[in-house]
């Protein structure tokens, strides 16, 4: 029998650590509790939200629903050919653990992807990403249950219509699936991606000729750590802003202007630029309004030192996003989830 719990502080549901009451809040541990919710009526015609570790919201106020935080546990090998393993995790495994289980089995893909924060349920939803790897990559297929007619749903990786941080999810089928469990695949003979980042230069440091899986995983959870504030000291969701894609044109304009400025060629002929660069040069690293703040060594992670509410990072979010276009007539997207 599922309880409902009622008038929960959401401050450790969220890395950002805003305050904020949810009315009600239910702990799903397994697929049947999903069901039992849904059949149970419980929620029908109420706001809702489904939270896996609070690492890609922002609260802006007190939630008057139901905040459904999936917590079911489990992973397992499904299929195996030659090369190739098939491994299902429940959604509410923690991503990290899921990558050091995968690499400790000696199954290669997301190594590049290890140190996220979240849920492996909330991977699809935006499309993790890191590294030069995103999780569409290894993703197979992932199973649902339809939060409006209670039905099962099986999706491929077609039917996610990933983007960059993005899929269906976040669009058409935004707050209607719940989803319980992912199924990626994995390769029994890694192809390791090194190219991005430091990964190569830590690498180095680490007096590491022949890299295997562990070792790049070693090597970008010590490159994450130096670089990214922990959420445990302070309040934060990683990259605030998405980076920006242009049109060659505004990207030739962009350069002409201002040489140094780093550009990303896409294979669709459009530009992806770094928005940490964009909002740096307008002057707002380490910038600070009360306990919101921009964070002195990455201009992308706005910062909660403290009592921050979610309308005060707001409200800081929109000036740097005038300042940006501003400057550069460039429009930053929040990659944050706001509530
Ligand atoms: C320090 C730091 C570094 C980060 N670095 C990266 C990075 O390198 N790359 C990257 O891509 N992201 C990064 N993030 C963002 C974040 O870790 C990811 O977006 C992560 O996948 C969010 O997982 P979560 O379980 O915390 O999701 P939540 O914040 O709980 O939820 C995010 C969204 O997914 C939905 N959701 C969650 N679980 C489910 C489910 N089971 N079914 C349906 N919908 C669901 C929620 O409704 C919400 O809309 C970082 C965050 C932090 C704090």
């Amino acid at each position: 029998m599922l309880r409902i719990l009622e008038n929960i502080q959401l401050k450790p549901y969220n890395t950002f650590g805003i305050s904020a009451i949810a009315r009600e809040l239910v702990e799903i541990r397994s697929k049947e509790d999903a069901v039992e919710l849904v059949k149970s009526g419980q929620f029908k015609g109420k706001l809702h939200l489904v939270l896996g570790g609070g690492s890609n919201v922002l609260f802006t106020a007190d939630f008057d629903g139901l905040v459904i935080n999936i917590l079911n546990k489990g992973i397992h090998r499904v299929e195996e050919t030659e090369d190739t393993v098939l491994v299902e995790a429940a959604a509410g495994e923690v991503w990290h653990d899921l990558v050091m289980w995968t690499v400790n089995h000696g199954l290669g893909g997301l190594e590049n992807l290890s140190l996220i924060p979240g849920s492996v349920g909330a991977g699809p939803v935006q499309n993790i990403g890191a590294y030069g790897v995103e999780l569409k990559d290894c993703f197979h297929s992932l199973n649902a249950i339809d939060l409006v007619s209670g039905n099962d749903r099986a999706f491929s990786k077609e039917e996610c219509r990933f983007g960059y941080r993005d899929s269906i999810f976040k669009r058409e089928l935004k707050g209607r699936m719940l989803i319980y469990s992912v199924t990626f695949r994995l390769s029994k003979v890694p192809m390791l991606k090194l190219g991005y980042g430091a990964i190569k230069q830590e690498l180095e440091a680490m007096s590491v000729n022949k890299p295997t899986i562990a070792d790049v995983s070693k090597a970008v959870c010590s490159i994450r750590i130096s670089k990214l504030p922990d959420p445990a000291v302070t309040g934060n969701a990683g990259s605030f802003f998405k980076n920006p894609v242009v049109s060659a044109g505004k990207a030739e304009d962009l350069k002409k202007q201002y040489p140094e400025i780093p550009v990303y060629p896409q294979p669709d002929g459009t530009v992806k630029l770094a928005a940490g660069w964009l909002i740096e040069h307008c002057g707002w690293k380490g910038y600070r309004e009360s306990d919101a703040g921009i964070h002195p060594k990455q201009a992308l992670v706005l910062v909660n030192y403290g009592n921050a509410s979610g309308l005060d990072i707001i409200s800081l979010a929109g000036k740097i996003q005038n300042s940006v276009l501003e400057k550069f007539g460039v429009r930053l997207e929040m990659e944050v989830n706001v509530a």
